[in-house]
């Protein structure tokens, strides 16, 4: 298997005297493997000269996948620049994240209107196949994909790519669940790495689990990343912890932020191998570079262990229509914060609900049977955790496994703890940013109808 990064940035593309060397282009990632299969991971503006080298080195026509994180600018705006798109008889099938309202084929052509392009998506030459991703797992030729949601203010897939022996896990745009992030919960000794309190966090070492390479989004500091919290993306001390209690090969730092030069690069990969190093790690850390290539032995099919709990098929057949019209019980003793929440939620179509204390949510909880309760955790009478408890010994099944996500201004570790033993699926931190709200909410609605269908429970800690 060959990776080869044609776009390390994050956010915007930034050419210049200070990025030559690790490149000013955004995310995207070629990977071959030996029997020559090709996948695009992300297709930002470094698409551009990837599809310039697929056109003059490539045997015409041309097949290929392109796997999108997700549709952020940075990660589409090479999308009409990538050459192999305008050939007849080149076939590409394109995958990202669905649910979100709109199919991933309108998305990209809104980005190629009239008043930002002057070539629409249907006059692009080569036959393209578009499939709406949910998480969970599914064959790409000889490339085993599992597909997981990140944290981020826009629904958004990380990527696990298996071929044989060699595993390449793609998680960018994404940032810790637990504030602070893991920092607290940091063992001390030799050997030592984090056991973060937080289950999505767990979830996402998981997901990372036994990488050869793994490339995450570094895009902060951790003296950077409290002025960015919800964001979306991670300072380069979680992305060395995760990898270093995942196990994990190599680590390439992705999606620089746009203000970080060459030489802070360097800099910033010094501390990550100080912190390997403190730790007693074997993980190796390099910042990505353009042009750089990462060649991974396939060997013998040896199923890395890790991701099992997404080995669902994830290219979602069953359609948007059942998120778009699901119930979500929002319950706050603060009428702003209800407002807040209902006026976010609105534009996605939901049927909303709202109560304003825990004898109201439970009262309609039973009668409407929610497919998500946004619930606060501190409220007079029946709290949140104690709501929550009374729903996971409901007699209603579906009551039992409805997703319940808790809405905190607090996050320290006992917290957290307390929650998922109560049963919580999730937390949401005070202050929220809407466009977080939205991408997480949608996330949680659509795994939990992935779970349903397979009879899963959202709530692996509740009886
Ligand atoms: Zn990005
Ligand atoms: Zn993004």
């Amino acid at each position: 298997m060959r990776i080869r990064f044609w776009g390390t940035r994050g956010s915007l593309a930034k050419p210049g005297p200070g990025t030559v060397r690790y490149g000013g282009n955004t995310s995207c990632v070629e990977v071959r493997t030996a029997d020559d299969t090709l996948i695009i991971l992300d297709c930002g503006t470094g698409a551009h000269e990837l599809g310039q080298d697929i056109m003059a080195q490539e045997p015409q026509p041309v097949r290929g996948h392109l796997l999108i994180t997700h549709t952020h600018w940075d990660h589409i705006q090479g999308f009409p620049f990538f050459a192999p798109l305008f050939v007849p008889g080149n076939v590409w099938d394109i995958y990202a994240p669905g649910g979100m309202g709109r199919r991933l084929e309108e998305t990209l052509a809104g980005q190629m209107e009239y008043a930002y392009f002057p070539v629409t998506l249907e006059q692009l030459g080569a036959t393209i196949h578009y499939h709406d991703l949910v998480e969970g797992a599914f064959d790409l030729e000889d490339v085993h994909v599992t597909a997981r949601y990140l944290n981020h203010p826009g629904l958004t897939l990380g990527y696990r790519l298996q071929v044989g022996g060699a595993l390449v896990v793609y998680a960018t745009d994404h940032e810790p669940h637990a504030r602070p992030p893991l920092e607290a919960s940091r063992k001390s000794g030799a050997g030592s790495h984090v056991l973060p309190v937080h289950r999505e966090d767990r979830e996402h070492i998981e997901f990372l689990r036994g990488a050869d390479l793994l490339i995450h989004d570094a895009q902060y500091t951790a003296a950077e990343y409290p002025q960015k919290i919800g964001w979306g993306h991670s300072p380069i001390e979680y992305a060395v912890d995760v990898a270093l209690a995942a196990g994990v090969k190599r680590l390439a730092l992705f999606h620089h932020d746009p203000t970080h030069d060459d030489d802070t690069l360097d800099r910033l990969v010094e501390v990550c191998r100080g912190r390997v190093a403190a730790s007693h790690g074997a993980l190796e850390v390099f910042a990505a570079a353009e042009g750089l290539i990462i060649e991974l032995a396939e060997g013998e099919g040896i199923t890395a262990p890790g991701a099992e709990r997404t080995e669902s098929a994830a290219v979602d057949e069953m359609g948007e229509a059942t998120v778009g019209a699901a119930k979500v019980l929002v319950v706050d003793d603060e009428p702003d914060i209800v407002g807040l929440l209902l006026a976010t939620l609105e534009p996605e179509g939901y049927r909303l609900l709202s109560a304003h204390d825990g004898e109201a949510a439970l009262r309609l909880a039973r009668v409407e049977r929610p497919s998500l309760i946004l619930l606060d955790w501190r409220m007079p009478g029946k709290d949140g955790l104690e709501v929550c408890r009374l729903l996971r010994e409901d007699a209603d099944l579906e009551l039992r496994r409805v997703p319940v996500v808790l809405l905190t201004a607090q996050m320290g570790q006992e917290n957290i703890s307390a929650g998922f033993s109560a049963g919580v699926t999730d937390y949401l931190t005070k202050p929220f940013k809407p466009a977080h709200v939205r991408s997480r909410v949608r996330g949680w609605l659509l795994r939990s109808r992935q779970d349903a269908a397979e009879g899963r429970s959202s709530n692996p800690e509740s009886p």
